[in-house]
């Protein structure tokens, strides 16, 4: 989608190194890393918020999950870590594209 910075990234019109990739996401580092590792899971399809799910969206998030689980110790997130997914104004979404924030690689604070 124009103008939505992480369709920008996934097409490589702004470079941002890849530390996974497959047909439907990709794993980056957040820019701006609010814990020791925090890393962002973004599905190549555009889509805002949890309630726009449909069952190939569906799909995409249950593959982006399971490949997660997967990568945890390269990823250096095998000693636990905290999923989030932030959805619209109350939830604090600045980027209007569905991703998932995983943080790690120290205790984490409650929240
Ligand atoms: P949200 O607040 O929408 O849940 O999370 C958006 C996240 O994207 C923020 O943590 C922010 O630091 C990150 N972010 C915004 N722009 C960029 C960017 O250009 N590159 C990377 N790697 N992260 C970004
Ligand atoms: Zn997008």
């Amino acid at each position: 989608m124009e103008n939505c910075i992480f369709c920008k990234i996934i097409k490589g019109d702004i470079p941002s190194p890849r530390l996974y990739e497959d047909d439907k996401m990709i794993v980056i580092k957040d820019i701006e890393p609010k814990a020791k590792l925090h890393y962002l899971c973004i599905p190549k399809t555009h889509f805002a918020l949890l309630s726009e799910m449909d069952s190939e969206k569906a799909e995409t998030l249950k593959h982006c999950f399971a490949k997660i689980a997967q990568l945890e110790e390269t990823l250096g997130l095998q000693d636990g870590y905290r999923v989030i997914v932030n959805q619209g104004e109350n939830g604090g979404q600045t980027v209007h594209h569905l991703h998932i924030h995983l943080l790690g690689g120290e205790k984490l604070g409650d929240f």
